[in-house]
């Protein structure tokens, strides 16, 4: 029983892992990887004018999904880049006009860059044309003005500071860029990885790659068709993940974050000739949203909604609307699935769910004081599999709903078939 119990828990955690690590590195870490690939020698070479075309469809795609999908993040983002990609080839390349002031504007950018990221990853959409969009578009030319000085007059001692060494480390002098840039991009993956790991957002995933990819960047052996190809690829991998997660809302549902019911008839017109199909619904929960109110009711719903996520056996859950969801086995019959749907309903059962409740008392009104209470929530599940009575998806839907009746029928926190 216990080794069972383990080897439940170890196939859970490993599925859970390998999804989130297959989310993490696709897309965005195989277009970089594709980057790497088109950045070997023989291939640049051979294809001289991608250097000069790749940047240019990027920033046109950019700017167009910015304004489209209202995302003043992805224009902000691709204009630095872009701005950043111009003023290396012009003013830092290897026929720089001074060296110093080449090498001054390649830590400035260096430095800057990485913290610029992490300032647009955390920036709230309130658009470009309004007065926030036109203060973040001024902090941008207050940078870009600030480098220029700092590049124009370097009798005025700040381009020293960029080029501070502040440890002996023999790792630290293989890359090409001074400790505070390397610090800078230090400071901004973590943060960038963390900010991942907490919201799971396709467009933090897609902030990471775009400063890895700026990274390379800036430290391939001479900046010219190499480091554009990086910037470029930054600034593709971002448009991507707006893309996605744009057509991925379509999809999802916003509260639960589950596939939303566009995704179930997707699914449901590619089933084959077994399958089996789980109708969830929560039980009283309108009891439930009366007595703590909707917000309690909607951390209820997120709560079923990840237990059934980490459905065994395969299954994949939708919230099919209100507080039902339909969990589907592909490729398995009614008997196979049971079990797994009998442990979904015991988690569910066993985990206390905490209410924190605003007590306000009639004789002070102004007083409030926080309590939190448990509640146990069930829910009751109908099953039906495809077979020769029900053939067609909706007719298995259907059946599955029937037998939901059933249970709620025979008392609820059940299975029905
Ligand atoms: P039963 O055990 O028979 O299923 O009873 P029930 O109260 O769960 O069933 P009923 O279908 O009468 O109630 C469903 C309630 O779910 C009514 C509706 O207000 C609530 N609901 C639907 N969608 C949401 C939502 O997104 N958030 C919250 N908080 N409540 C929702
Ligand atoms: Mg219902
Ligand atoms: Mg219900």
């Amino acid at each position: 029983m216990q080794i069972n119990r383990c080897k439940f828990l170890l196939i859970k955690i490993s599925t859970a892992a390998g999804r989130a690590l297959f989310s993490f590195l696709i897309p965005s870490g195989l277009i970089l990887f594709i980057a790497f690939l088109l950045t070997r020698e023989p291939i640049v070479e051979a294809l001289p004018g991608l250097s000069r075309i790749y940047p240019l469809i990027v920033l046109f795609a950019g700017l167009f999904f910015g304004w489209r999908f209202n995302r003043s993040q992805l224009v902000f983002v691709i204009l630095v880049l872009a701005l950043v990609d111009w003023s290396l080839l012009h003013f830092a390349a290897e026929k720089a006009v001074s060296v110093s002031v080449g090498r001054t504007l390649y830590n400035a950018i260096s430095f800057l860059l990485p913290l610029n990221l992490v300032y647009f990853s955390m920036m709230k959409e309130r658009g470009i044309v309004t007065r926030d969009g036109l203060r973040r578009l001024s902090l941008t030319a207050a940078q870009v003005f600030g480098a220029a000085i700092i590049c124009s007059y370097p009798k005025l001692g700040f381009a020293v500071y960029l080029e501070h060494s502040f440890l002996d480390w023999p790792l630290l002098s293989k890359f090409p860029m001074a400790q505070p840039a390397l610090f800078a991009f230090g400071i901004a993956f973590l943060l960038l990885l963390i900010r991942y790991f907490q919201h799971r957002g396709v467009i933090d995933c897609g902030f990471f790659w775009a400063l890895v990819s700026s990274f390379f960047a800036l430290v391939t052996d001479r900046i010219g068709p190499i480091s554009t190809i990086y910037f470029s690829t930054a600034g593709l991998v971002l448009i991507i993940s707006v893309i996605e997660t744009s057509y991925g809302r379509a999809f999802r549902d916003e509260l639960t974050g589950l596939p939303a019911r566009r995704a179930l008839n997707e699914i449901l017109s590619k089933l084959g000739r077994r399958y089996t199909v789980a109708m969830v619904d929560i039980d009283f929960f309108k009891k439930l949203n009366d007595q703590y109110g909707h917000h309690v009711g909607d951390q209820v719903l997120r709560m079923i909604a990840s237990k059934l996520e980490n459905a065994t056996n395969g299954g994949k859950a939708y919230r099919y609307g209100g507080e039902e969801f339909i969990v589907i086995f592909p490729g398995k019959s009614m008997d196979e699935v049971i079990p797994h749907l009998e442990g979904l309903r015991k988690a569910i059962k066993s985990s206390d769910f905490i209410v924190r409740e605003e007590e306000r008392r009639l004789k002070k009104p102004k007083t409030t004081k926080r309590s939190r209470s448990k509640t146990t929530v069930t829910i009751s599940i109908g099953v039906a599999e495809r077979d020769e009575r029900n053939s067609t998806p909706q007719q298995v839907v259907k059946a599955a709903d029937k037998a939901l009746y059933r249970a709620k029928k025979k008392g609820r926190n059940r299975i029905s078939k």
